[in-house]
């Protein structure tokens, strides 16, 4: 809601009315005098209260599609990380798909060394052929809970279908969502009701509008928070594998004041220019960067072209000023 003020308003006292009623208010100075913004996690009070108020002259509603995704502005702890456009960055990293207990245990330990706060890593991986290696499932999730507990690293896994939400919820502090599910609403809702923490990708032809709606749907339905995750669009260039948005990554940052990951290493598909794309992403806002990287990425089940291999995957994580657990 907007509240406008008569030309000779107090507007210092309007303000302080409109806060005891339970209203956040901000202050717009634009070309119509001072105009009062009211955040869209204030109380509901119905306008017609508002225009009792000495010095207001209107009341015009302006109500945002996504109010649950705006009342993360700022910041979001998740885990006992803080997600924070350009705060220091959480790195997440790990396979991209958990391919043995070995394996998992072996770079859990190395991406902690490394100073990551999440471990990541497929136990059931969306794949564009049915041919291809699908994960191991529930045998992989318990891999990489105990990897990951072992190393004191939050865990972020994939969920793929709306069945198997609370069984990847027991095991994953946060669940992603991945590109090709962003809006698989049944999905969202399912992950939502779950409680835990959402990290939703953005779909490869979803509009940023359709991104934060998608969102939305995992606020209402019960997520704890939602980090949204740009891992590249669809262009028309199939030079690298995908297109980084790092215009909607700012945009995000800046304007919307929201957490956003970035994950270069889907988005350009080979691992040579994933540094650079790491710090133009932390210099475009984002509050932190998800990293896929194997020990062997030449014997890499899924992936393997964007793996970063262990000395490189050190020298990113030393170059970034990375955030720790609170
Ligand atoms: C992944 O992160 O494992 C993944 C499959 O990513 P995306 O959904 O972005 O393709
Ligand atoms: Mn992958």
């Amino acid at each position: 809601m907007i509240v406008l003020l008569e030309p000779d308003a107090d507007a210092p006292a309007v303000e302080r009315a409109l806060i005891a009623e339970g209203l956040w208010v901000r202050r717009l100075d634009g070309i119509r005098g001072v105009q009062l913004e009211i955040e869209p996690w204030s109380s509901a009070v119905a306008p017609d209260r508002l225009l009792d108020i000495q010095g207001v002259a209107d009341v015009l509603a302006r109500s945002s599609p996504h109010p649950r995704v705006d009342a993360q502005r700022g910041a979001v702890e998740i885990a006992r990380r803080r997600f924070a456009p350009g705060g220091p960055p959480v790195l997440i990293a790990g396979p991209c798909a958990v391919e043995s207990e070995r394996q998992i245990d072996r770079v859990a330990a190395r991406v902690a060394r490394a100073g990551a706060s999440f471990l990541r890593g497929g136990a059931f991986k969306p794949r564009t052929s049915p041919y291809s290696f699908h994960g191991h499932g529930t045998a992989a999730l318990g891999w990489l809970r105990r990897a990951a507990d072992r190393e004191g690293l939050a865990v972020v896994t994939e969920v793929l279908s709306p069945e198997d939400a609370p069984l990847v919820a027991e095991h994953a502090d946060m669940l992603q969502i991945g590109s090709r599910s962003m809006q698989s609403f049944a999905l969202l809702k399912a992950a939502g009701q779950t409680g835990r923490a959402v990290m939703l990708k953005r779909g490869m032809s979803a509009t940023v509008e359709e991104w934060l709606l998608a969102a939305e749907y995992c606020l209402v339905h019960g997520a704890f928070r939602v980090v949204l995750c740009e891992r590249g669009i669809r262009g028309f260039d199939t030079t690298t594998r995908n297109l980084l948005d790092l215009s909607a990554v700012a945009l995000l940052s800046h304007i919307h004041r929201l957490p956003v990951v970035v994950d270069p290493s889907h988005a350009v598909g080979r691992r040579d220019l994933i540094a650079p794309l790491t710090h133009a992403a932390l210099a475009a806002g984002a509050a932190g960067v998800m990293l896929e990287t194997h020990d062997d990425p030449g014997q890499a089940l899924s992936d393997g072209a964007q793996a970063l291999t262990p000395e490189c995957f050190d020298a990113l994580a030393r170059s970034m000023a990375l955030g720790g657990a609170s």
